[in-house]
């Protein structure tokens, strides 16, 4: 069975949704909830997340669960990079991208690779 790159990307996004899902049901049985009325999440745009992809698994991969009904609110975080040659910081689309100044690939991230549950609103 030979399996397309598109699909792939989404059996990723998938996992990240059961890994966000496991959080959501961790938080709402700790809190004697019922489900998820509001979910906050922080995603860098280097953290290698298809956003077109999480919303197409999201409605599958909630469905009965204390997610199902939850407003889903990304906040995306522009990836941002340090050039260890001249200083320069920079905004980077994607994680291989040069120095604008210098044209160098030696760089350190600042910011673009979140993953996480920002907040949560149990009912
Ligand atoms: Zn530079």
């Amino acid at each position: 069975m030979s399996c397309s790159p598109k699909i792939l990307i989404k059996m990723h996004e998938l996992s990240i949704v059961m890994g966000i899902l496991k959080i959501a049901e961790n938080e709402t049985s700790k809190a004697g909830a019922k489900e998820v009325e509001m979910i906050e999440l922080e995603i860098g745009t280097l953290a290698g997340i298809e956003f077109e992809a999480l919303d197409f698994v999201w409605p599958t991969a909630v469905k009965n669960t204390v997610l199902e009904h939850a407003i889903k609110n990304i906040e995306v975080i522009e990836g941002k990079g340090k050039c260890m040659e001249c200083e320069e910081v920079f905004s980077m689309k994607h994680i291989y991208d040069p120095c604008p100044k210098c044209h160098t690939y030696l760089k350190g991230i600042l910011q673009g690779k979140e993953l996480r549950v920002k907040a949560l609103t149990v009912v």
